[in-house]
C-alpha cells in the first residue's frame, strides 16, 4: 500500500510576509465564526513581534510556555479555554488557531485545533489515525527552524503513559507562514540544536530502508541546505534553514527517522530532554550507525563552537533507564527504517541499555 501523503494547503515564504497574517486570516473569519486563537510562545510577550499581531476584538491571545515539551494535560487546558470563552459568546468554534514559535508552539496548535473538535483528552489520540473528525483551520508561523513541524501530520505530545505524536491528515496545517525573519533573533545554541533536528531528519531518512525517490529528492536538498547554514558562513543563512527544516520535514513525511530519534523519545520521556538537544546529544554516540553522518554532524558543531551537554544519565536509576529502554522500543516503524525487518536481532533491550549509559 503506498501513502496518501496529506500536504499543507498554502504556503507562504519570504522575509517580511508575516505583514500578509491580517489578509490570510480575513478569508477565515465569518459572522458566525469571528475569532481567531493565537497560540503564541510566551517568549515574544513584550517583544516587537506582540505589536505586530494583528488581533481583532473577537480574537484570542494566548501565551504558552514551552519551558517543557508539550503535555497532554497541558493541550487539554487549554482547549477548555477556548471552549469556555466560545461557549460564553454562544460560538460553536473559533475560525481558527494560528501558532507562533518553534516546534513545541506549533504542535500545541495542532493539538488545540484538534481537540476543538474531538471529544475527550488529547491522549487519547496519542497513535496513528485516531482523530475522526477534522480539526479546526490552523496556520503555523514557526520562529526556529528544524523540527519540520511547520509540514508533518503529527503533534508530538508527552502524555501520562508515552511520548508519541497524534499522527493524523488532519493534523497537517492549512496554512504555512515561513518568514526568515522571525528566525534571526533565536538564541545561538538553540537555533543550531534545532538546526540539528533537521539535519538529523535528512541523515536517517538517506539512510534508511524506507528510502524512496521522493523522499531522496527533499532529503538532499534539505541536507545540502544544512551543510550551507552549518559548515559555511551563508549571508542567507536564515533562509536557507527555514526551506531545509521545510524540505527535511517532507523527506521523513514518506520514509521515516531512525535510531536517533527513538533513542532520543525515551531521554524526552525520562528526563524531559527537549528534542533539538536530545537528538544532538545522542547522535554523537552513533558512529556505529552513521559514520558519515556523525562526523560530519562534528564538524558542524566545532564550526558553531558548541559544546554539548554530557553525563546526562551519569545519575539515572537502573529504572528509569528500563523506562527509556521502552520508550525507545516501542517505535517499530524508526527501527525498521533504520535497520530493516529483523531489526529486533540486532537491537537488543541490552544495546539500548548500554548506549543510554554511555550518555
Ligand atoms: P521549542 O519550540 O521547544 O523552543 C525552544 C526554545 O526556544 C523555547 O525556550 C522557546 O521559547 C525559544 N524560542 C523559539 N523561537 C524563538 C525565537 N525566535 N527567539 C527566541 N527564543 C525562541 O523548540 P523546537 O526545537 O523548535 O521544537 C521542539 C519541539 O518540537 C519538541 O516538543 C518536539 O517534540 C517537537 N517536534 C515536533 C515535530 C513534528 O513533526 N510535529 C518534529 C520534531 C520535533
Ligand atoms: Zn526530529
Amino acid at each position: 500500500m503506498f501513502r496518501n501523503f496529506k500536504t499543507v494547503n498554502r504556503i507562504i515564504f519570504g522575509r517580511g510576509c508575516f505583514n500578509q497574517l491580517a489578509d490570510i486570516l480575513a478569508d477565515q473569519r465569518t459572522s458566525a465564526r469571528p475569532a481567531i486563537v493565537f497560540v503564541v510562545d510566551d517568549v515574544f510577550k513584550n517583544k516587537p513581534l506582540q505589536s505586530r499581531l494583528p488581533l481583532k476584538a473577537h480574537d484570542l491571545l494566548l501565551w504558552v510556555n514551552v519551558d517543557h515539551e508539550p503535555k497532554t494535560a497541558y493541550v487539554d487546558q487549554l482547549t477548555d479555554q477556548v471552549r469556555n470563552v466560545m461557549r460564553e459568546r454562544n460560538q460553536d468554534l473559533p475560525a481558527g488557531v494560528i501558532g507562533i514559535g518553534g516546534g513545541s508552539t506549533m504542535d500545541l496548535s495542532k493539538a488545540i485545533s484538534l481537540m476543538l473538535t474531538n471529544p475527550g483528552s488529547s491522549a487519547d489520540y496519542q497513535g496513528w489515525d485516531l482523530i475522526k473528525t477534522p480539526a479546526v483551520y490552523h496556520a503555523a508561523i514557526p520562529t526556529l527552524s528544524g523540527t519540520g513541524a511547520e509540514v508533518s501530520r503529527t503533534t508530538v505530545l508527552t502524555g501520562p503513559e508515552k511520548k508519541l505524536g497524534i499522527n493524523s491528515d488532519y493534523t497537517v496545517f492549512d496554512q504555512v507562514i515561513l518568514d526568515p525573519e522571525l528566525i534571526a533573533d533565536a538564541p545561538r545554541e538553540q537555533r543550531f540544536y534545532t538546526g540539528m533536528d533537521c539535519y538529523i531528519h535528512c541523515i536517517e531518512s538517506l539512510t534508511g530502508t524506507y528510502l524512496n525517490t521522493f523522499s531522496q529528492a527533499y532529503g538532499e536538498k534539505a541536507l545540502d541546505l544544512c551543510r550551507e547554514v552549518f559548515l559555511q558562513d551563508d549571508p542567507d543563512s536564515d533562509d536557507k534553514l527555514m526551506m531545509a527544516s521545510f524540505f527535511g520535514g517532507m523527506s521523513i513525511a514518506y520514509s521515516q527517522v531512525g535510531v536517533c530519534h527513538a533513542l532520543s523519545y525515551g531521554l524526552a520521556f525520562v528526563l524531559g530532554v527537549h528534542h533539538g538537544i536530545g537528538n544532538s546529544i545522542v547522535f554523537d554516540y552513533l558512529e556505529a550507525f552513521y559514520p558519515e553522518g556523525v562526523t560530519e554532524f562534528r564538524r558542524m558543531l566545532k564550526k558553531q563552537n558548541i559544546q554539548l551537554p554530557r553525563g546526562l544519565t551519569a545519575n539515572a536509576s537502573d529504572a528509569q533507564i528500563e523506562k527509556m529502554v521502552d520508550v525507545a522500543l516501542i517505535l517499530t516503524p524508526l527501527w525498521e527504517n533504520a535497520l530493516g525487518k529483523e531489526w529486533q536481532k540486532t537491537m537488543t533491550r541490552e544495546r539500548i541499555r548500554e548506549l543510554y549509559r554511555m550518555m
